[in-house]
């Protein structure tokens, strides 16, 4: 491997596209939704490790985030976790990191609340650090991501929920370690979704740990040829390497001729449109990210960006008000409102999307 640690977060990136490591690094991603992940996991962590209490820890929280954290779902989350000796605080461990060798499958603890700063590690371990992990009420263990933006990979599938059920299994050695996703919606409500992993699921997975590390040796000879083989995908959007990678540039360039066949509609075929679409829905992908990143510049050099016409641009702050429309319908039915009246506040706007289905099954997005 290259010298770069491979962590759990790329797990998923480095087996769809190995060759994602073999590109140079030319951007690091922040936005509002990984600020707000990480606002959300610091409020979590510091109240259950009892670092601070929950007013003190909410009173950290930046203001944005702090009306999910103060009506966060607590049962949702630790529910089922075993009590201590009283009877009265889930024992729960928060943010711990473990590394994975991926050889000999041994585990080992890194530390605690280690914000990512990752001692010394060796070319063989895979790293990362679990959000928490508790005894069930069942006796089974179970490790809980907490996922703050878009729905990810299945936990089934999910390599991170992978890494972490394998490590609390060779850790405590039970036969059934549940791995789960919590979602947290904006209004504190949180969904599940969870899968139970057996030992046999598990056994096997320091292999496959071992083949995304001889991937991306692969991508990296590849890279030293000249030959890096991509695979575009939702694993793109938060790509480092994406500014250097040859589909993102070669997409770009290959668009002026997709553009001109929408032109011509007489000529095309229900495949060209098909690939088109495809190469559209991937462009709409880069185009957010170049948006971000043209931000980012223009933010730190205020005044100073000028249009070929002699216009400054500039970055304006926008805003919206949005009204939580199921808290705002419970507060009117707790005034009394009856159907009808809650009915007439309900407006419905209509419109239509391309989506990719499966033609098997109709009905489900591929
Ligand atoms: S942008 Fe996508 S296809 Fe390109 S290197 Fe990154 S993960 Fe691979």
């Amino acid at each position: 491997m290259s010298g770069r640690r491979l962590t759990v977060s790329a797990l998923e990136r480095a087996y769809e596209c190995p060759a994602s490591f073999a590109f140079p690094i030319l951007v690091h991603w922040s936005s509002d939704a990984a600020e707000r992940g990480d606002s959300i996991h610091e409020f979590v962590e510091e109240v259950l490790a009892g670092y601070r209490s929950n007013a003190e820890a909410l009173a950290q929280v930046p203001e944005e985030w702090r009306h999910t954290c103060a009506h966060l779902d607590w049962s949702g989350i630790i529910g089922d976790f075993e009590l201590d000796d009283r009877g009265e605080a889930p024992v729960v461990d928060c943010e711990v990191a473990y590394a994975v060798d991926v050889d000999t499958g041994a585990v080992r603890e890194l530390g605690r609340g280690l914000k990512r700063r990752y001692p010394p590690t060796g070319p063989r371990e895979v790293v990362g650090t679990l959000d928490l992990a508790a005894r069930l009420l069942d006796g089974r263990w179970c490790v809980s991501d907490i996922k703050t933006g878009q729905p990810v990979t299945a936990a089934r599938d999910n390599w991170q929920i992978r890494f972490f059920a394998y490590v609390l299994y060779r850790v405590h050695g039970e036969h059934e370690t549940v791995g789960r996703l919590v979602y947290v919606n904006e209004d504190g409500s949180v969904w599940k979704d969870e899968h139970v992993f057996d030992s046999f699921d598990l056994a096997d997975f320091p292999m496959q740990l071992r083949e995304i590390l001889e991937g991306l040796d692969a991508a990296e000879r590849a890279r030293g040829r000249g030959q890096v083989d991509v695979n575009a995908g939702a694993h793109c959007k938060y790509c480092p390497a994406y500014r250097s990678c040859s589909a993102t540039t070669g997409l770009i360039q290959a668009l002026p001729d997709e553009i001109r066949g929408l032109g011509s509609r007489d000529f095309l075929t229900t495949r060209d449109v098909g690939e088109i679409w495809a190469r559209f829905k991937d462009l709409l992908a880069i185009s957010k990210k170049i948006d971000e990143e043209l931000k980012a510049f223009v933010r730190a050099h205020p005044g100073e960006v000028e249009l070929p016409d002699g216009r400054v641009v500039m970055e304006i702050p926008k805003g919206r008000d949005r009204i939580n429309g199921e808290r705002a319908l419970a507060i009117a039915r707790s005034y009394g409102a009856t159907d009808a009246e809650l009915l007439g506040c309900v407006s419905r706007s209509e419109w239509t999307e391309l989506r990719a289905m499966n033609p098997k099954k109709k009905g489900r997005a591929a």
